[in-house]
């Protein structure tokens, strides 16, 4: 069941693995189905919702105050966490985290363990150190399932195997569980995964999670879910072990009351999860009793350091972002070499990997602002997006030709005499290129492009532009001349 995790060391840029993924009309015909049906049920859910605005500020506020005051929530969520007889661990690194978990199951003297749905163990590619230490990792939801037993890898932070089809989980199904009759009716597979899971719910004693929210007034932790396969791990295990982000803490309990408002509308459109689960610490006879948190840093002090980039913590890992992204919708997730796809992945991703990897990904994006405008907690993605384009263009030293270029525009730009040379020369160096017959590209106004002309290619890195669009001509005459002319100086 093992499977090359998605890594931003080892993952070709977004364009290489974009382009290969563009020609897969099925994988492009099921991102983009999935994503409508999500996005129309969320518009609904949003539309019905009179407050939804104060709610995504006052959200905003609370995730910002938690990243100002991390230092001392987090103190607060380890006191409270303990004395309720839970037991905290500090991870500083990935290697870290999973050398903790690997050391708790052992220590238990488990070969296997029960997960419940968790982008932060993703992150750290816990299932692979597992397996490594002989430990086999069972996923029980659903989607993730069909990850594992499909040995792909996740596209989505909400809906991993959003990229698969029916008859796709199906076939998955059929292998895996040696199935060969299994039907392909929704029913079909949610039975077989039922029957699969069974098993090794009522079998295996130790379980991994990780958790929306941290609450650090009572020292605990919430986990929503849409199935309930979450509810059997938090319950029917001896131990639990959660491994979870520093920045998932929040102050109070009555914070939820925003934020598990706006998680499920964005994440699934629904009014609420159909599984909240909130427990801390241990309760004899009722649930796992002993209880681990492991609190991952794994490069987020360093982005919360970053004034312009520290908003990247807010995020609450709906997934509104990805559905939203006409970039996600095209390539789907995997074209983002990174567990975290989509808006959120573009500028997670690289400020996690301290801008050393993934240098691509935060040009993965048109800026239309989509990302901003759904975002529950009122992330300024596009925002982000430039910050860190700002950091790829000084990490690569002022001799890139991003750089070198904007510095010229720069020059040009400075002084009214050497703009009007430039338009100057612009219309002298383009005149061989320009065409005047219809445009072979769909462009707003061909009659207007038409009459002024348009060029279809470009030398060197412009033709970066000319590739996939046409270029319109520069106008024969300026505004400024115009204006001129007329006497308006
Ligand atoms: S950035 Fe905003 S929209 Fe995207 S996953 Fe995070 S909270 Fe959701």
């Amino acid at each position: 069941m093992s499977r090359v995790p998605l890594d931003p060391r080892t993952a070709p840029t977004f364009q290489q693995a974009a382009k290969t993924l563009l020609g897969d009309a099925q994988l492009r015909k099921n991102v983009r189905h999935a994503t409508d049906v999500i996005q129309a049920k969320r518009r609904k859910l949003v539309e019905e919702k009179q407050d939804w605005q104060q709610l995504r500020e006052s959200a905003r506020q609370i995730r910002a105050h938690s990243l100002q005051h991390l230092d001392v929530y987090l103190e607060e969520f380890e006191r409270n966490f303990t004395r309720a007889g839970g037991v905290v661990h500090w991870a500083r690194d990935a290697r870290e985290a999973q050398s903790i978990v690997v050391g708790l199951v052992k220590q238990l003297g488990a070969n296997e363990v029960i997960k419940i749905k968790s982008m932060t163990t993703e992150e750290i590619h816990l299932n692979n150190a597992l397996e490594e230490s002989g430990i086999r990792a069972y996923e029980t939801d659903l989607a993730e399932l069909i990850i594992q037993l499909g040995e792909d890898q996740p596209s989505h932070i909400v809906v991993p195997a959003l990229h698969k089809n029916r008859a796709q989980i199906r076939e998955i199904f059929r292998k895996a569980m040696d199935l060969p009759d299994l039907g392909d009716k929704p029913a079909d597979l949610a039975d077989a995964a039922r029957r699969f899971l069974r098993e090794k719910f009522l079998r295996v004693k130790t379980a991994v999670s990780g958790a929306n929210f941290l609450i650090a007034e009572t020292g605990g932790i919430c986990i929503v879910e849409s199935e309930g396969n979450g509810r059997m791990c938090l319950t029917l295990p001896e131990t639990l072990i959660s491994v979870v982000g520093i920045e998932k803490v929040i102050p109070r309990w009555s914070d939820l009351e925003a934020l598990v408002q706006l998680l499920p509308r964005s994440a699934t459109g629904e009014r609420m999860n159909p599984y909240s689960s909130f427990w801390s610490g241990i309760h004899p006879g009722d649930g796992p009793q002993t209880m681990h948190v492991v609190l991952l840093d794994n490069g987020r002090t360093d982005v919360l350091a970053d004034a312009e980039g520290r908003q990247t913590l807010q995020c609450i890992r709906c997934g509104a972002c990805q559905n939203a992204c006409p970039v996600y919708r095209q390539t789907g997730g995997h074209a983002y070499g990174s567990v975290y796809a989509g808006p959120i992945g573009a500028i997670l991703t690289p400020q996690l990997m301290h801008m050393d990897h993934s240098q691509t990904l935060p040009y993965a994006s048109s800026l239309c602002g989509a990302c901003y405008e759904v975002c529950p907690v009122k992330i300024n993605i596009p925002e982000v997006l430039i910050h860190l384009r700002n950091k790829v263009v000084e990490q690569n030293g002022w001799y890139a030709p991003e750089s070198l270029a904007m510095k010229a525009v720069a020059f040009v730009f400075r002084s009214e005499r050497r703009f009007r040379a430039a338009q100057r020369l612009g219309r002298i160096a383009e005149s061989p290129l320009v065409k005047r017959e219809k445009s072979t590209f769909p462009i707003l106004d061909q009659e207007e492009a038409t009459k002024s002309g348009w060029i279809g290619w470009l030398p060197g890195l412009l033709g970066g532009w000319t590739d996939t669009r046409d270029l319109q001509a520069m106008p024969k005459e300026t505004f400024r001349d115009w204006w001129e002319k007329r006497g308006k100086a």
